[in-house]
């Protein structure tokens, strides 16, 4: 029998989710639906019925804050929404969306929490809204809070780390973790992303206000081996040679051959082959400490696939 939630035991692997994740709706039609959520939780149920889930916590405003203006916490927590409120053109909110968002945050901060006390040895937030295009000041491109960056700055603040790796394979570019760990020391953000493609940043000459950021574009139609080849010339070992103490992971998987809203042509080993080497590097420098947030992903049967790949190799 595997242990239960709490019972004191370390886990390898601690899961992070909240109701509230799938009651978030932008809208009939909106690709990032709570059907994918419910696919991703669905499969990952199926695959590893053992696994121990934990309901997230809400990030509190000081956690938000340490990765987000003031003005854009005011701008969306500070009147309940009724209905729908658009944020942007593909960005809106919902009764529920508030406190999924905060649940977002949180599950990445509670997962931090847990590998930094021994109690996990990695966590997986299978979480929505997604985060990464969320900038310090605006929500933005189907994001409210940044999920990944809140915990990035939670864990250099809160916990105190020295070096703080965000590696993000979702397959636009993170514009806003980007721009909230632009100049923050300790940390390192790298992505690989189609371009051109939405947000339009990430460029090879985006490095950071301390050369802290890596930007890997991707050309559409890129396959599996040009994709993986990349990976590891260019990014792993930076990756290794920064010996990062903890790495938190922004896990899209819409560069998967399957997915509508791109076209890089990843299949689902692609994604258990970078997480291993992404597990290996943590086990190197970081105690095994590893911390993965969902972010896009749009194809349900990809999403299915992907998650269950990713979550099988972070076991
Ligand atoms: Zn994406």
């Amino acid at each position: 029998m595997p242990a239960p939630a709490g019972s004191g035991r370390p886990v390898n692997l601690a899961l992070f989710t909240h109701p509230a994740c799938l009651r978030h709706d932008p809208g009939a039609g909106h690709p990032e639906a709570p059907a994918r959520l419910a696919a991703v939780l669905e499969a990952l149920n199926l695959a590893f019925p053992q696994l121990p889930w934990q309901e997230a916590p809400a990030a509190s405003r000081e956690q938000i804050e340490r990765a987000h203006s003031p003005a854009l916490f005011e701008a969306l927590l500070g009147h309940p929404v009724h209905g729908r409120r658009q944020i942007d053109a593909d960005t809106a909110m919902s009764e529920s969306s508030a406190e999924a968002a905060l649940r977002a945050a949180g599950a990445v901060v509670a997962g931090i929490d847990a590998v930094m006390a021994g109690r996990a040895r990695r966590a997986f937030c299978a979480v929505r809204p997604p985060g990464h295009h969320a900038t310090r000041g605006e929500a933005m491109g189907f994001c409210l809070f940044n999920s990944v960056a809140v915990g990035a700055r939670h864990a250099l603040q809160h916990h105190g780390l020295q070096r703080v790796a965000v590696v993000d394979f979702d397959v636009h570019h993170g514009n806003g973790t980007q721009d909230i760990l632009w100049d923050t020391p300790g940390s390192l953000y790298i992505s690989s992303h189609q371009a051109p493609l939405y947000p339009g940043t990430g460029a090879r000459s985006e490095t950071g206000g301390a050369g802290r950021c890596l930007n890997l574009p991707l050309s559409a139609g890129c396959p599996s081996a040009e994709f993986r080849d990349a990976w590891r010339r260019e990014v792993l070992p930076q990756l290794d040679a920064f010996r990062p103490q903890l790495i938190l992971v922004s896990a899209g998987f819409d560069a998967h051959r399957l997915d509508p809203l791109a076209s890089v042509d990843l299949d689902t080993g692609d994604y258990a082959w970078l997480t291993l080497e992404l597990v290996d590097i943590a086990e190197r420098h970081a105690h095994g400490r590893l911390v993965s947030a969902l972010e896009g992903g749009y194809s349900l049967t990809a999403l299915r696939e992907c998650s269950v790949a990713h979550v099988g190799a972070l076991q």
